[in-house]
């Protein structure tokens, strides 16, 4: 379908798919990952000033990281967001679903995997090869309209894109289609392998790469709307590399993409989840109590236990076990023994008043104390990014600051 002549920046979602569950506010949830909307309007418009006169595509894959792809979705359109990106064609289907009519871009589908119904919803598909090129064209005659399709080229990351030695080909292929009128390309784009190392020399050389790729497409007579290679930390640290477009994702829920480097609160941005739940049941232990399965920590002295009701089966990750660390009122508490599908259990203190019902934070923007999801991420030997993301389907997702 032909690109209308300005993007759609102010679309309406509506609903929310059942797999998303919200719930506003009763503080009777078991465990929830409570959303501050407000929050991440403020850095989708911190990305838009840092980004300058690029357009700004914001990433809500992946369930919006965890968050919920489309609370996430509204807000940044609200923000100004003239593109969200996703991953996969479901993602895609799903914010139409929803209501949602301005630009979006998929990138990532299998072979055999029909592009048709994304390509009717008037979504910018991406081509990384002749053959999903060809797959594209074909779903596009089928359907007798012209695909919105960008191309992605490989500068070095290994991963998907189009090798830069089939680049030729796949340009040429791309620029025959759109003379014949069965596509429109609407971008060519790559992504950054080390960004979050500012500093590393593969950088400049993606940079280079793409030079050479956009150079490439040029002479086969494309002239696509968008051209861009910045995700969060290239957003961030990189201005040379914002192009027409930037792609922040993590950035946008207010996670420093280079946490050696700044935290967020260093670079504007204030994380938009708390995780916090209950505590189900406390207990008063004696030395030498042996806690959770394999009994990998023993008390060394009386102390107080709480059971909280969380546990790898809801994301939290088995590597916190002797490793966390949760907020109860205003102590930080450590994870004791090792993390059980749906519990675990801190040491309140010997001298501990909590009771069972008081309120357990795992981590938030860090502001009153708390972990932050960074400092889980160090605790459990992995990136924020899957902290938040795999917060699982038992984690009742809450949303404040919907307005304004
Ligand atoms: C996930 C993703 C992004 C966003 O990355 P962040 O590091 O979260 O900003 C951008 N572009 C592509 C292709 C991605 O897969």
């Amino acid at each position: 379908m032909t690109p209308p002549a300005e993007p759609d920046v102010s679309p309406h979602l509506r609903g929310e798919s059942s797999a998303e569950r919200q719930s506003h506010g009763s503080g009777q949830a078991r465990a929830e990952a409570v959303v501050d909307l407000a929050a991440f309007r403020a850095n989708v418009r911190r990305l838009a000033e840092v980004a300058g006169g690029a357009q700004l595509m914001v990433v809500v894959k992946a369930a919006g990281y965890g968050h919920g792809m489309l609370a996430v979705a509204r807000a940044a359109r609200a923000a100004g967001a003239q593109w969200l990106g996703v991953a996969v064609l479901e993602e895609a289907l799903t914010l139409r679903a929803a209501g949602d009519s301005g630009r979006v871009l998929s990138w990532l589908a299998v072979p055999g995997e029909s592009s048709a119904d994304a390509i009717r919803a008037d979504v910018d598909v991406t081509a990384s090869s002749a053959r999903q090129l060809g797959e594209i064209v074909a779903d596009a005659r089928a359907l007798g309209v012209r695909a919105r399709v960008q191309l992605k080229v490989d500068t070095g990351l290994s991963r998907n894109g189009c090798p830069p030695a089939d680049w030729p080909d796949l340009t040429a292929a791309a620029r025959l289609a759109e003379r014949a009128g069965q596509v429109a390309v609407t971008g060519v784009w790559s992504h950054l392998a080390c960004a979050d190392e500012p500093d590393h020399p593969a950088n400049d050389e993606q940079q280079r790469a793409f030079e050479r790729a956009l150079h490439v497409a040029a002479r086969a007579g494309l002239d696509p709307e968008v051209r861009h290679l910045a995700n969060s930390p290239g957003t961030l640290t990189r201005a040379p590399a914002h192009y027409d477009l930037v792609r922040p994702g993590l950035a946008c829920y207010g996670l420093s993409p280079v946490p050696d480097l700044a935290d967020p609160a260093a670079l504007g941005l204030r994380p938009a989840m708390t995780v916090r739940t209950r505590l189900a049941a406390v207990r008063r232990v004696a030395e030498g109590t042996g806690v959770s399965y394999g009994h990998t920590h023993v008390t060394a002295r009386a102390t107080t236990l709480g059971l909280v009701p969380l546990g790898y089966g809801d994301g939290i990750p088995v590597a916190a076990s002797n490793a966390g660390q949760v907020q109860v009122g205003s102590d930080r508490c450590p994870v004791v023994g090792r993390v059980c599908m749906d519990q675990l259990v801190v040491d309140l203190g010997p001298g501990s008043t909590a009771t069972a019902g008081d309120e357990v934070v795992l981590f938030g923007p860090g502001d009153r104390g708390e972990p932050t999801a960074q400092d889980w991420a160090r605790w459990t030997g992995t990136i924020a990014y899957e902290v938040v993301t795999r917060l699982g389907g038992r984690i009742t997702r809450t949303y404040t600051g919907e307005d304004g």
